[in-house]
Parts: C-alpha cells; structure tokens; sequence
C-alpha cells in the first residue's frame, strides 16, 4: 500500500457518519489516492473480511455493534477539467471530492447541469451509487463515465453511462451492492451562465420562472439552498435537527389507481405516476417529530434524525420488508491521474436491488424501503430487496 494511506484500529464510526452513531470499525484504513483505495479492498477481500466503502458518511446508518471488517474511507481528491469545447466541458473528478465543493466550482465556473443538486451532503463517488437527485435534476443527466475498482473480477473497470442502469434511486452499482468500488466519476457538462432547464416545479415558482425555463446558475443554487434549508436537508453541525442520513425512503412510482385520494400525483413515464413518501408516512401515523427509537425529523418527514445531541440512538439490528407496495423498480492527491486510467471497459448485467442488513427484529415496518446503507454486522447478514430514495 502506498504511504498515504493510514490504518486505524477501533474508530468509532459515529466520527464519520453525518447521522453520529455507529459502532468501532475492526480496522479503518483511510484511503488517498486510487491506488490504496483498491489495495484496501484487494487485500480485505483476498482475506475474506467484510469490506465497508465509506465516504462522506451521509447515508449510512451503523450499528452500535460497530462494523467486524475493513472499513475503507474514500478520501481521494482531484478535479480535473479535461476538455473545453463551446458545447460543454468535461469534468473528470476523484470519488473523495466532496460534492457540494464541485457544485460550487461549476456555479462558479458556468458550468451547467448540477446547480440543482446544491446542499446534498457526501463525496463524488457516492452519487453514481443511488443516482443522487434534488428539484429536477439527477447526476445520471450529465455522468459521462464511472470508473471503479471491479471486485468480481479484481480489475479497473469504465463504465459508460448507459452502463451504469441509472433510474430512480438507482443504478447497477446499487443492484450489484458492494461489487464497484468507485474511483472517479467523468461529467459532461452545458457552458452557460444559466442552468439547465428547471425540472421542479417548487423550484421554478421559487425562481419565478416556468418548469422548462432557465435560471442564472447561482440565483438556482441559492434557491435550491433555501428550500433545503427550510426543510432542515442542509446539514449544519450548529443545528442538531440537521442531523441525518438523508431521506430514507423513497417516492413510490405506482398506478394512479393506487394512488390514495389527496395524495400528490407526479406523472411518470409508462402511464405510472409518482407520490408522496412523506404524506404516505406521515399519514400513517409517523408525524414530524418522535417516533422510537429514532426521532422523525420536525420540518420533513422523510430523513431520519439523530434524537440527542448528547445521546445518540441505540441502533442494534435492522430487517426490512420485502420490495414494498410502492412497486418503484427503478427501485487524491498525487496518485489521481485521470488520463492514464480512464480507458474504457465495460462490463455486464444489472442484478436485483438489495443491500446486506443484519438479519432481526423489524425496526420498523413501512411499506416503503430504504435507499440508505445499513451497515450491521451484529448478527448474520441477510441480503434483502431494497427500493431508492428521495
Ligand atoms: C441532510 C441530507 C440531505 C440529503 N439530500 C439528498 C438528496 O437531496 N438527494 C439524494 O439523492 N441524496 C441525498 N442525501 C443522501 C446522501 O447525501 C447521498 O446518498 C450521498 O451520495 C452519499 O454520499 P456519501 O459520500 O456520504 O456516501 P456514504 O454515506 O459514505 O455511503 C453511502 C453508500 O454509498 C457507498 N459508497 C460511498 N462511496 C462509494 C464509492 N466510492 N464506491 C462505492 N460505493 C460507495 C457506501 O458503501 C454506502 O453504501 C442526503 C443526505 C443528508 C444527510
């Protein structure tokens, strides 16, 4: 392994997780350049120990129990614009980046496609994951390449976009959980002051514009900032009811005619419409603010909270039900040098949507999955279907 990386003993994960609880790791190695990102996880696997990939840590919950394996924090940096055209730019970016820092940079340097993405918490690499999302915009709209560390095959591997199995929530790297490790993620993206096309329509009455219209770049971003902020989705270590792991569950893409009345109703392609998460949560009794044993959060209903500022929740065993009602399908330093390792390669098939859970008592019983990891070694892992958030 190169020097820059450092390995610990027993760290205690709620250091790095934006919820503040989990347990000590077996061992945590802090990765900063791609090659000790992979070495990490070559070695772990070579040895069969549990591998957890880490980042930002703002969309994880893990158990008290701590996690028994290799924790393997992505702490990679480097941006680096690679190509300018009067079309667009190509951003190619290291998975540790932090990414509300490239949304800024690309606010600032006009480049359009990713303005309404402000304020999400977490690194580059992670967005790929699950397709991050917010008010109209998602990074599959401008994701050109993912590269990863393939773990079946013990080989850097490029994905094109169209590879990746993007969807709501979604994509092959959550429906192959634990088989990509990614290292960088290439973005394609407009040149312009404005931004894209407002897809969102609380977005566009808040810029005073009509869906489909463009804004100035920053004048989205600050938009986007304010109604996150309203809604406590911007993290804020001042503020405890900022404390999260992000929305938990996600909008359910169903027929209208499983639409309960009063419920909104977003259409979708293939005749299906999308609802409300939070109205059907807290129509079924979860209302913001406490619920056992984690708090629901008193300005939005789909995050969990962390309930104390001194004491947070006991989190021992997590089971979740099987794919839900909803029936959403589409359930570094010196060591970056993207030129050399972006050959492209791809690879095959798109599995099911799951996520290891420890396998116990139903914490909660929702009809509606969770998009964020469980990380829960405290008894036998079970593999179970999960459905995408936000
Ligand atoms: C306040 C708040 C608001 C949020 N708002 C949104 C939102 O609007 N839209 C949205 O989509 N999400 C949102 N999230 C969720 C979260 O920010 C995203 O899922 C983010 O991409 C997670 O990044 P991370 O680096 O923190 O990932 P982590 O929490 O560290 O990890 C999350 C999962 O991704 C895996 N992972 C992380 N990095 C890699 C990698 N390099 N390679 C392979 N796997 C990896 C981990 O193993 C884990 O399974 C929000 C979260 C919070 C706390």
């Amino acid at each position: 392994m190169a020097e820059t990386a450092t390995v610990q003993r027993h760290v205690h994960l709620a250091e790095l997780t934006t919820l503040r609880v989990g347990g000590p790791a077996d061992r945590l190695v802090t990765a900063t350049c791609d090659d000790d990102v992979v070495e990490a996880v070559r070695r772990a696997d070579a040895d069969r120990t549990p591998v957890l990939v880490l980042a930002g840590g703002s969309n994880l919950v893990v158990a008290d129990d701590g996690f028994r394996g290799t924790v393997v924090h992505v702490a990679t940096r480097g941006i680096v614009q690679e190509s300018d055209a009067c079309s667009g730019v190509t951003v190619t970016v290291a998975a540790g980046e932090t990414w509300d820092d490239l949304v800024v940079r690309a606010v600032d340097l006009g480049w359009a496609g990713i303005e309404a993405l402000s304020g999400i918490p977490g690194s580059v690499g992670a967005t790929p994951i699950q397709n991050v999302g917010a008010y109209g915009q998602e990074v599959s709209q401008t994701v050109a390449q993912v590269r990863t560390w393939d773990r079946h095959h013990n080989r850097i591997v490029t994905l094109a976009a169209a590879d990746c199995g993007f969807g709501y929530r979604t994509s092959r790297f959550k429906a192959e959980p634990g088989r990509y490790v990614v290292l960088g993620v290439r973005f394609q993206l407009a040149l312009g002051d404005l931004g894209a096309p407002v897809g969102y329509a609380e977005l566009a009455r808040t810029l005073g514009v009509e869906v489909g219209q463009r804004a100035p770049m920053l004048e989205v971003r600050e938009a986007v900032l304010a109604l996150r902020r309203s809604k406590g989705m911007v993290l804020d270590p001042a503020d405890h009811d900022t404390w999260s792991a992000g929305s938990f569950f996600t909008n359910p893409v169903v027929a209208p005619a499983a639409v309960p009345e009063g419920a909104p109703a977003w259409p979708q392609p293939e005749g299906l419409v999308k609802t409300s998460a939070a109205w059907l949560i807290e129509r079924a009794g979860f209302t913001k603010g406490y619920a056992p044993p984690a708090r629901r959060h008193s300005r939005t209903s789909t995050p969990w909270r962390s309930p104390t500022a001194v004491r947070p929740p006991r989190v021992t065993s997590w089971r979740w039900p099987a794919r839900s009602a909803g029936g959403c399908t589409n359930a570094s330093a010196s060591c970056w040098r993207p030129n050399r390792r972006w050959s492209a390669a791809s690879s095959r098939n798109a599995g099911q949507n799951s996520v290891k859970v420890g396998s116990a008592d139903p914490l909660v019983a929702m009809p509606i999955t969770s998009s964020s990891t469980i990380a829960n070694t405290a008894s036998t892992s079970s593999t179970v279907p999960m459905i995408p958030v936000t």
